[in-house]
């Protein structure tokens, strides 16, 4: 495998979406590629930096309440119920 073939797949190998004999064939080329070695570690890094912080926000309650409440008013007309209690909905798919 060649480095223009690794950098073509690469996202698919960092995301374990490769078959078991492609993974294996861009594994060996890490080995011996210092460079596409550099590069999958770069990304792997920043795409586990990114996991990390996007999996430690959490929506403030207001922000919950205020796209509940949008939802709400967009999708009335196609929600199986007409309930004011926001928190109690199931939100069911608009699709009878
Ligand atoms: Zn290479």
């Amino acid at each position: 495998m060649q480095c223009d073939e690794v950098r073509r797949i690469a996202d698919l190998y960092i995301d374990n979406q490769l078959d078991e004999d492609t993974a294996d064939s861009v594994q060996r080329h890490l080995f011996v590629c210092a460079t596409c070695n550099h590069d999958i570690e770069t990304v792997r890094t920043a795409v586990a930096l990114l996991k990390a912080n996007i999996a430690s926000e959490q929506p403030t309650s207001s922000f919950k309440d205020r796209t509940t409440a949008m939802l709400f008013d967009r999708l009335r007309d196609h929600l199986h119920t007409s309930s004011p209690n926001l928190s109690a909905i199931q939100w069911p798919l608009p699709i009878d």
